[in-house]
């Protein structure tokens, strides 16, 4: 993979947190590239409402990688005046980057399991490289058209990506099974989210309210 290469993970980072970030600091590091950029969802289509602002998300995006050079937040989504489908966002970034410049995208497996049911899903590996990382609890066979997919675009290492996008990789980071919702879960039962995301995240909900924080 090219040192040039964009690479970035999308999500509605509700809030976001260590498992986000920690996949994101060792993907850089696997890859070999600068950075990893975090693109928050402004109105997430795969899922319901989020518990706060756009506005929020994206704050709390930027808190968490404030201190760390290699991760950057992106506010495309948030900025666009269209609802955030990955495959908007891929052909923005490709009017942006050219034709020859490696995209990247990255996503968790419960996501990858999801793919079949997104907006020009087939389409997404037109303009990008597909990275899948190991999310615990996620290990389901793949169904048939995703099965299909995967032989169609799977290479084994990021050496053997085809270029500029058009390949799909697999790959095990250290597992880490934090997601948002348990977060929420824990701070509207009173309980301390703390170590499961950044102390800044932390704050910024506490000062915020968010996520009906009681106190
Ligand atoms: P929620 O529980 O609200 O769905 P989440 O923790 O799944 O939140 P998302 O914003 O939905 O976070 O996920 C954004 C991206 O990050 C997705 O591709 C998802 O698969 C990936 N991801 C989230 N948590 C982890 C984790 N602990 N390990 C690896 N990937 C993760
Ligand atoms: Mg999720």
């Amino acid at each position: 993979m090219q040192d040039d290469a964009f690479v970035f993970m999308g999500g509605t980072f509700d809030p976001i947190h260590n498992g986000h970030l920690r996949t994101a600091l060792e993907i850089r590091h696997w890859l070999g590239v600068d950075r990893v950029g975090l693109i928050p969802a402004k109105t997430p289509v795969h899922r319901g409402d989020p518990g706060c602002s756009s506005e929020q998300r994206l704050r709390m995006v930027e808190l968490a990688v404030k201190d760390e050079a290699a991760l950057f937040a992106d506010d495309r989504e948030i900025r666009s005046a269209e609802a955030s489908y990955s495959l908007l966002t891929l052909l923005g970034l490709r009017a942006e980057l050219g034709p020859e410049r490696p995209v990247m995208m990255v996503m968790g497996m419960d996501a990858f399991l999801s793919l079949p049911g997104w907006h020009g899903w087939q389409q997404l590996t037109d303009y990008a490289h597909l990275l899948v990382v190991q999310r615990p609890g996620y290990q389901q066979p793949l169904c048939p058209v995703l099965a299909r997919f995967a032989e169609q675009h799977k290479v084994d290492s990021p050496e053997q990506l085809p270029g500029a996008a058009g390949g799909l990789l697999f790959h095990e980071l250290t597992p880490l099974a934090i997601s948002a919702t348990q977060v929420r879960e824990s701070i509207l039962r009173g309980e301390s989210p703390r170590y499961l995301l950044p102390d800044a995240v932390w704050h910024y909900i506490q000062e915020n309210r968010l996520y009906g924080l009681k106190t």
